[in-house]
């Protein structure tokens, strides 16, 4: 069979990564997976998966050999409440796969690098308010990241530059805003907002109470990952060298996300609100001009679609360990 091209998907083993690699089997490209793990929700559909740590050169570059293209996206990561308890495995851990994945596809002399950055490189003091102006690409500097895994990810993006100017290496920046959808954690501390509302949504009963970090005031956008995966690809074939966002720009708060999704699960929800927790900035919103400039093309997949997916999802997982009561579902969801 020929295929397209030799590709290596790192992190494949976790959400975005195991929707990429089906993503890219199904247009005829042969991949790789690496991850220090296998996908925790069914095979990966891989052509070979292999088991590497990445904090090691030496594993980088049995992952690297031989491919065309490689999609860098292993990272120790998780919700607010993971990032914030653990910046320094975070900085230590990715900064080691980093450095070695991307010396590794240049010793193996690939034709391109795409490595996923994340919305928490944005300065701090541009997302102080709930009703924040999106950002924009150029917001990045004067830098002031997230503390640990966003100032991580921004001496990443510098990296891939570098990597450019010096060696040559054809490299893609995106910056990720909260991406959700099946397969995704959604439970055990690394899971984010939208996991997480569904999840306690799922477990709850009508009329129940679900607790929220802090008041729910604070607000963020969301992309569905069949979007996501879509303009990753877009943008590898893309001539975009410098950071570009991906991500929706539809703001809402947590309580509204509440809302909805209580909506999809056809329950009435009722919330405390643990004002200790982490939160994270309070407001925050991506600015999509240049994607839509760059890629003519915009995610497309609406909340409420992406929600009612995600949570049926996650519905079933819990079903089928058992850990939901109810019957039915929601029409909407089934
Ligand atoms: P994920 O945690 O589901 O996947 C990351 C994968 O990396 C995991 O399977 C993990 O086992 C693997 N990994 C961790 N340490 C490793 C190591 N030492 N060697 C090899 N593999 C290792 O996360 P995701 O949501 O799929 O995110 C993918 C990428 O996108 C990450 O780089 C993340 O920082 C970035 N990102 C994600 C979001 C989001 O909303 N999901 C937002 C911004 C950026």
């Amino acid at each position: 069979m020929t295929y397209k091209k030799k590709v290596l998907v790192t992190g494949a083993g976790g959400f975005i990564g195991h929707h990429l690699t089906q993503y890219l089997v199904d247009r005829g490209y042969w991949v790789r997976g690496a991850d220090i793990k296998r996908p925790e929700y069914g095979a990966s559909s891989a052509h070979e998966f292999e088991l590497l740590d990445l904090r090691r050169f030496d594993n980088a570059l049995i992952a690297a050999r031989g491919v065309d293209h490689v999609y860098a996206l292993a990272a120790d990561m998780g919700g607010i409440g993971f990032i914030e308890q653990n910046k320094g495995p975070i900085m230590r851990n990715n900064t080691l796969i980093n450095l070695h994945t991307i010396e590794a596809a240049r010793i193996n002399q690939v034709e391109r690098f795409f490595y996923t950055s994340s919305a928490c490189i944005y300065p701090g003091y541009l997302q102080r308010d709930e009703n924040v102006t999106p950002l924009k690409e150029s917001d990045a500097y004067p830098a002031d990241a997230e503390d640990g895994y966003g100032w991580e990810k921004l001496y990443a993006e510098r990296m891939c530059r570098h990597y450019t100017e010096d060696f040559g290496l054809d490299t893609r920046v995106v910056r990720f805003h909260n991406i959700f959808g099946p397969l995704g954690t959604f439970e055990g501390g690394r899971e984010k907002s939208p996991a997480a509302i569904c999840r306690k949504i799922a477990l709850a009963s009508d009329g129940g109470t679900i607790e929220i970090w802090g008041d729910g005031n604070q607000t963020r956008s969301y992309c569905y990952v069949d979007d996501c995966v879509e303009g990753i690809y877009r943008l590898m074939q893309s001539s975009q060298a410098d950071p570009i966002n991906l991500g929706q720009d539809r703001m809402i708060s947590i309580n509204e996300l509440v809302r909805l999704v209580a909506r999809i699960a056809g329950k009435q929800i009722h919330t405390v609100h643990d004002l200790t927790a982490p939160q994270g900035v309070r407001g925050r919103n991506s600015d999509n001009t240049m994607l839509r400039e760059t890629l003519k093309w915009a995610p497309a997949v609406s909340l409420e679609d992406g929600l009612a997916k995600t949570y049926a999802w996650i519905y079933r997982q819990l079903a089928e360990a058992g850990r939901v009561t109810e019957v039915t579902m929601n029409a909407a969801v089934v």
